[in-house]
């Protein structure tokens, strides 16, 4: 029976990153590095030192502080191999299928390609969770700054593949701001509405609204649903290709 706990850490002005601890091994990762010194902070807190980073993909803010946490913990660097040029310190190159074993903690790697064309996804069966990078949010996905739309639906359904009880972790926390057009979208669906009341509710009282879990975004996420016959009507696309849909909610949602 694995031991383990998973700490979701504010950074920077709305980044999260993770640390992930087994307890047994006493084995200790982070997913990105928004802030060295925050996750140094976090670290010291509990008496871990640092033995892996686990990047998602190669911008600044889930990069930064690579360098320093290698230098203060000799840590193992991992990240895609797709951008291993533009990801400092790298030591282990990973790809969709690969399988990471930290402690006792088993990793899967997801190659999702859309947000960036390297980026990967960490998915841990045991821990029923996924760390997601910027790949998806709550309510939201990443922008396609170098895949195109059919990638990016692509790695998302990989991503509903997943166990509905799956929980995911993102890089951001843009939940609020995602509901607003997911609103627009969807008026009538009452989870989304319902969802959009603890989103209120919880930002009010500066907490997170993440993690989310996979069967929440199959039923509020408009960007988990572009083959969803009433949102496909909402956007007068009946029956067009899924692709396409997600390729207009996208357009959409970045002229918004
Ligand atoms: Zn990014």
């Amino acid at each position: 029976m694995l031991n383990a706990e998973i700490v979701q850490l504010p950074c920077l002005k709305d980044n999260y990153c993770f640390l992930l601890h087994d307890f047994d091994s006493n084995i200790t990762a982070v997913i990105d590095t928004p802030d060295a010194n925050a996750i140094e902070a976090a670290l010291e807190a509990r008496g871990w030192q640092l033995d892996y980073i686990l990047t998602t993909h190669h911008h600044w803010d889930h990069i930064d502080g690579h360098e320093a946490l290698k230098q203060r913990y000799n840590c193992q660097v991992i990240g895609p191999r797709l951008n291993e040029n533009v990801i400092p310190d790298i030591d282990q190159r990973v790809e969709g299928g690969d399988v990471l074993q930290l402690g006792g903690i088993d990793i899967q790697v997801i190659a999702t390609p859309g947000h960036t064309l390297g980026h990967v996804c960490y998915w841990s069966q045991q821990l029923e969770a996924v760390f997601v990078g910027d790949t998806l949010f709550s309510m939201g996905c990443g922008r396609l700054f170098e895949g195109s739309p059919a990638q990016m639906w692509q790695s998302i359904q990989l991503l509903r593949d997943l166990p509905d009880t799956t929980a995911i972790y993102c890089g951001h926390e843009y939940t609020q701001n995602n509901a607003l057009f997911a609103l627009a979208l969807e008026p009538d669906n009452q989870r989304l509405l319902m969802r959009c009341d603890e989103v209120d509710i919880l930002r009010a009282k500066g907490l997170p609204t993440l993690p989310t879990n996979v069967q929440q975004e199959m039923q509020t996420n408009p960007f988990m649903r572009a083959d969803v016959v009433g949102l496909q009507q909402a956007l007068g696309m009946s029956g067009a290709d899924p692709a396409a849909v997600f390729a207009e909610i996208r357009l959409r949602k970045d002229q918004a």
